[in-house]
């Protein structure tokens, strides 16, 4: 449903001589998608006629829910899960830190409601958690702030 480019995943795409080089970024070091989505790459050039392909993954600088473009977030909350909020991760000078859980306050894709509550930190996939809205009852899933 998202693209790679929707998720900021693909970074750069140009010829290094005669091979045709993508760069991306895992959304993190340990997410386990990146080696399907490298093979998937691979795959879809080669299928479409270029022979000569090379997958480069960079770490530096480090992906954040900030590079999901804005048709990435719209794509995620059409398909019912509550995208990352953008620039949460944006910030300048001193950081205030909490030993108490922060309030989050989502709203429920499916009514738009706000009286949500997180029912747990980790969902299908490491990078999501889950969330129950009170309003109408229903079950979803967040893409966590990185
Ligand atoms: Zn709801």
């Amino acid at each position: 449903m998202v693209t790679i480019d929707d998720l900021g995943i693909l970074r750069d795409v140009s010829y290094d001589g005669a091979t045709l080089v993508v760069t991306i970024t895992p959304t993190y070091s340990g997410c386990p998608a990146i080696g399907a989505i490298r093979a998937d790459i691979d795959a879809a050039l080669r299928g479409a006629g270029f022979d000569d392909v090379d997958v480069r993954t960079a770490l530096h600088p480090a992906w954040t829910t900030d590079w999901v473009s804005a048709e990435g977030r719209r794509k995620l909350h059409e398909h019912g899960i509550s995208p990352p909020t953008h620039g949460a991760t944006a910030t300048t000078g001193p950081v205030p830190l909490t030993l108490s859980l922060p309030t989050r306050l989502l709203t429920c894709p499916r009514c738009g409601s706000s009286d949500t509550r997180e029912t747990s930190h980790f969902g299908s996939t490491a990078c999501k958690s889950l969330h129950r809205c009170r309003s109408c009852g229903e079950p979803f899933e967040h893409v966590k702030e990185l």
